[in-house]
């Protein structure tokens, strides 16, 4: 039999004035009236120390305090079963985010610990997304990008230096979060996104623990990373930006959700006239997205979060799933675009 032991945690934290207190921090925040608030307190201030539920009952019973009280601590995440070890490392803070967010601390961390992480594309959102799956000390990261660094990247893609200009993005990427958690296990390849890019990853297994991130711009991208994943059945997740929406989606998961390009959700009508597509290619040739640190890291950080909902289990939690979600970068409106699972997909359907 498990005996089930109980521990404030260390989101527990509140304030009071004379009729009200309020309890917890962000969307678990309540407030209580005077006397129940006491009553919280003096429960949370008991479970300073873990506490068998036995203990616990009959110190509520002397106390006066009803079950519901406990339970409300509870939903709140102010008293856990598990409690978080305060260490001296990146787990600490990452597992009481987890926490925060009603995530299993230790099944996200051990989930993302035991994976191996492909970055295709390490420009802004891969600088953003590698850095911050590299604090959860992945099996294995490995870098794909073909470009060299330019001083026009140093506005978003903050692990490069003035000094690293003309370098390879993954060996300075690689170099960087390396210096930041030496424990990193990283492997480069120097091409641009393409399927026959992944060939090149050395002892690939398949059935192995992956995940890959896309981040690029161009199709050829898309479409070898959905190639690939598809094949080797590995979810991925497409990250990026329409000039001032910051994207995410759909995040593929093998067999069950859509992938870019199901309902040809990714292609245009095919009736073209030479005379305007030849104008229309001109205009197109000059286009330059708009890569900033607001579309770049809001795009990494929707990533980050669906990323830790698919790392816990709680797959019915990712917003992207089936869809394109975005975040306007002004009004902070959001968009979700149906992609359904399409069964005629030429990349994910029935006859791939
Ligand atoms: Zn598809």
């Amino acid at each position: 039999m498990i005996i089930m032991k109980l521990k404030r945690s260390f989101l527990a934290t509140g304030g009071y004035s004379n009729e009200v207190g309020i309890l917890g921090l962000g969307t678990k925040q309540f407030k209580l009236p005077k006397k129940e608030f006491k009553q919280a307190i003096i429960l949370l201030n008991y479970l300073n120390e873990e506490k068998s539920i036995e203990l616990i009952h009959n110190y509520m019973l002397k106390k006066k305090i009803p079950e519901s009280m406990l339970k409300k601590l509870i939903d709140a995440n102010l008293i856990v079963s598990k409690d978080i070890e305060k260490t001296d490392d990146m787990d600490f803070k990452n597992k009481l985010y987890s926490q925060a967010i009603s995530l299993d601390p230790d099944i996200v961390s051990h989930k993302l610990h035991n994976m191996t992480i492909i970055i295709a594309g390490c420009g802004g959102i891969g600088n953003f997304l590698g850095y911050a799956l590299s604090t959860y000390t992945p099996e294995k990261l490995i870098l794909i990008d073909g470009d060299k660094i330019e001083r026009s990247n140093l506005n978003r893609q903050f692990l490069f230096k003035n000094t690293d200009i003309g370098d390879y993005k993954v060996n300075v990427l690689k170099r960087e979060l390396n210096l930041r958690n030496p424990k990193l296990n990283i492997s480069t390849i120097n091409k641009y996104v393409t399927e026959e890019t992944f060939a090149e990853i050395k002892n690939f297994k398949q059935n192995d623990n992956y995940l890959a991130i896309l981040s690029g711009d161009s199709m050829e991208a898309v479409k070898g990373t959905t190639n690939f994943c598809v094949k080797n059945e590995i979810p991925f997740l497409n990250v990026g930006y329409l000039n001032d929406i910051s994207v995410v989606g759909p995040f593929y998961i093998p067999n069950e959700t859509s992938c870019p390009f199901c309902g040809n959700a990714l292609s245009l009508d095919e009736n073209k006239d030479s005379y305007t597509t030849n104008i229309l290619d001109e205009i197109n040739s000059r286009y330059e997205a708009p890569s900033s640190f607001t579309n770049n890291s809001l795009a990494a950080s929707i990533a980050m979060s669906d990323i830790l909902q698919y790392a816990n289990g709680n797959i019915e939690n990712i917003k992207s799933l089936n869809s394109r979600f975005g975040v306007d970068n002004v009004s902070f409106k959001t968009y979700t675009i149906q992609v359904p699972k399409d069964k005629s997909c030429k990349f994910c359907g029935e006859n791939k």
